[in-house]
């Protein structure tokens, strides 16, 4: 059996107690659901000084609805599979519920939680997409305060995010969005156990007036979580435009032939799947 190196243990009920306890180590690891982090501490990936599990933190067992604001906060110790039951009925909604319910099988879902689906910066992570395409913000504690990172901007490369030592993740933000389309997809390799590509898009349509579009990608194809702009284009028969401006994005993305395949392979899915988005949330 393969055991984790050794370290101190916290588990502690209150977030001021994390700021407290989180300045006494030089390698401090967060740990929530412990789907991933459990993994990692057996298989020696990450050798931390200390694990300050959170999952105890009611305060970040949340979600929190500001009518007058029209916004959603989603606290990082929601598991996955409750926010089928606790989101509101938007179209903002419905897509980080459409990411969120095809994450690993439901035993995953039950454990692993929402902090930890944005914080661990796997391409391979659904959350991240949908949220980014969203426009939802990351709302990061610290011993100074509270700061909010748009969720597209929160990673630096796989498994590097933005966080800072002391800082923890309290949840996400995203303004309700209502009457738009929505479109989730994914490309999966079962041997590899990892996606390829991932693409979220939303769009409101009136008649043939594009009123907003917003997409982003992600996956092993291009490493990281990326939202695409695509303000400029406000009629659907432009289509054929945004989809040479989607082909110009991936064409210009430096990639290289990997265990994931080609970069012919990786253009060809990550394409597929953008184009479908676009039909799906633009064609009735
Ligand atoms: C078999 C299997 C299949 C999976 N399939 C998928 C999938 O299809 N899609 C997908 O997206 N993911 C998948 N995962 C990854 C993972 O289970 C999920 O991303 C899950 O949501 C992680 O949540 P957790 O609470 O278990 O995180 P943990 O394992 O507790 O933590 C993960 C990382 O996040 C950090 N972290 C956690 N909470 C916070 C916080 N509040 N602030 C700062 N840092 C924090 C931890 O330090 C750690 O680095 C899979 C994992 C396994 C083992």
């Amino acid at each position: 059996m393969k055991a984790p190196p050794s370290f101190d243990f916290i588990r502690i009920n209150k977030l001021n107690e994390f700021y407290e306890n989180v300045d006494r180590y030089s390698s401090p690891l967060i740990i929530s659901g412990g789907t991933v982090a459990v993994l990692m501490l057996k298989n020696r990936v990450i050798r931390p000084d200390v694990v300050i599990d959170i999952s105890g933190i009611e305060e970040l067992n949340v979600l929190k609805k500001d009518k007058e604001k029209n916004e959603v906060f989603i606290g990082s110790n929601i598991k996955l599979h409750e926010l089928k039951s606790i989101l509101p009925d938007d179209s903002a909604s419905e897509l980080i519920l459409k990411a969120a319910t095809t994450v690993g099988d439901i035993a995953i879902r039950s454990m692993g939680s929402v902090g930890g689906n944005v914080c661990l910066g796997d391409p391979g992570n659904d959350l991240p997409v949908a949220l980014a395409a969203v426009g939802a913000n990351a709302v990061v504690g610290s011993r100074e305060g509270i700061r909010t990172v748009p969720v597209s901007e929160c990673y630096v490369k796989p498994f590097k995010t933005v966080l800072k030592k002391g800082e923890i993740l309290l949840g996400v933000s995203y303004k309700m969005l209502y009457g738009y389309r929505t479109s989730y997809n994914k490309f999966f390799i079962n041997f590899l156990d990892h996606y390829v590509g991932i693409v979220a898009a939303i769009a409101k349509v009136e008649g043939i007036s594009i009123k907003d579009m917003r997409m982003a990608v992600s996956g092993e194809a291009i490493g990281t979580t990326v939202k695409i702009d695509l303000a400029e284009f406000s009629k659907i028969d432009e289509i054929n435009a945004i989809k040479d401006k989607l082909n110009k994005f991936v064409n210009e993305r430096s990639m290289s032939d990997d265990r994931f395949g080609t970069v012919k392979f990786k253009k060809k899915v990550l394409l597929t799947l953008m184009f479908q988005a676009i039909d799906e949330v633009l064609k009735a």
